[in-house]
């Protein structure tokens, strides 16, 4: 493969930088050939403006979306904006390495992609979502550090979660280009943990690039699930659970593989929301939220389930 890493930090003695090099030397071990884009070290300019094009289709009035499709058509663009395209466009897999600013992307790399992702030439028209850059088969993940530790992001804390503060990146860059995106590498609060705990970040992100070409990906809903680019064709129902058989031994040990049943559900993104009272609460319930087209959809799946036979399900319909 080819990977293009794309790297924002100012400080390359940064744990944010040993990651981003951890990864290029585990890819390259790999035989995978690596494209390290050092925002900060090519000193990029993130600024978007005139400057990104050699012609102007418009002398009056600058709209950047129009000046990327003139650009496209007779190739336009500045020399250093044409080269960034092409590390781009060259890629199987892209990597964006950063520390999370402001719940986001820092500027200088926010910048490379209102830059890079040009209009016509990279997205537009049918090429978006599954028709995009990516269509569907490269590859794309974050690797972050931050300031917050995990349960500031686990979906209780006083941060958005996680899926939610990245899903400007997840799903407006990587997918609606067509990437597919992977599971994000977090280093949580690198600045508050031992030097030993900071190597174990940098064993795991080796240990998981290993199987980087064949981890699936996270599944977003396809554009053609939105004709018209309208409202979803897969409906919502919500499931309410409820146990009529009580927990013996067998139930207990099922239920590992209940949890990864689960997982791979919000993967594949049929589970949208799962909340479930404690194990012990009388009377008990839990409550899953689908995406799917039709109830006998979600009955098929909840009888895959490997505690369905203890289980009754109730399913609904909502907006
Ligand atoms: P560093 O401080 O560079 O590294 C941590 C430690 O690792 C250092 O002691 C370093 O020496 C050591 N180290 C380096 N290399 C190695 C190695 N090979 N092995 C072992 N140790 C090593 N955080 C949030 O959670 N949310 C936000 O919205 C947010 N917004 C921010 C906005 C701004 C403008 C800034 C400046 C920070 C923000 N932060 C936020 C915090 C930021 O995300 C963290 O400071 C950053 O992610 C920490 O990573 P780092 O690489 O910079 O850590």
């Amino acid at each position: 493969m080819k990977i293009l890493i794309v790297h924002a930090h100012h400080e390359p003695k940064s744990f944010s930088s040993a990651l981003a090099r951890r990864a290029e030397e585990a890819f390259k071990e790999q035989g995978h050939t690596v494209d390290f884009a050092d925002l900060y070290a090519e000193e990029f300019n993130p600024v978007s403006d005139r400057r990104n094009f050699s012609t102007v289709a418009d002398a009056n009035y600058l709209k950047q979306q129009t000046e990327e499709a003139h650009a496209t058509e007779v190739g336009g663009f500045a020399p250093d904006l044409e080269m960034e395209i092409r590390r781009l466009e060259a890629c199987d897999m892209l990597i964006f390495s950063f520390p999370l600013w402001w719940f986001g992307l820092p500027a200088i790399l926010k910048g490379w992609v209102d830059r890079v992702f040009a209009a016509g030439r990279i997205y537009g028209g049918a090429k978006i979502y599954e028709g995009g850059l990516g269509q569907a088969k490269k590859r794309a993940m974050v690797l972050m550090t931050t300031g917050g530790g995990p349960d500031v992001y686990g979906g209780y804390g006083v941060n958005p979660p996680l899926a939610t503060v990245l899903a400007p990146v997840q799903h407006g860059v990587f997918w609606f280009n067509g990437f597919l995106p992977l599971a994000p590498f977090v280093a949580w609060s690198p600045a508050r943990i031992t030097p030993e705990e900071r190597a174990k970040y940098l064993d795991a992100l080796e240990a998981r690039l290993q199987n980087i070409a064949t981890e699936p990906p996270q599944v977003l809903p396809p554009l053609a699930d939105f004709p018209g680019w309208g409202k979803d064709t897969k409906k919502r129902f919500m499931v309410t659970v409820t146990r009529v058989k009580p927990m013996d031994e067998k139930f207990k040990s099922l239920i590992p593989a209940e949890q990864a049943h689960l997982t791979e559900w919000r993967r594949l993104g049929l589970l949208l929301d799962f909340r479930m009272m404690s194990p012990t609460a009388e009377p008990w319930r839990a409550f899953m939220l689908f995406r799917e087209a039709d109830v006998a959809a979600v009955e098929n799946h909840l009888a895959t389930l490997p505690l369905a036979p203890w289980l009754q399900f109730e399913i609904a319909e909502v907006n």
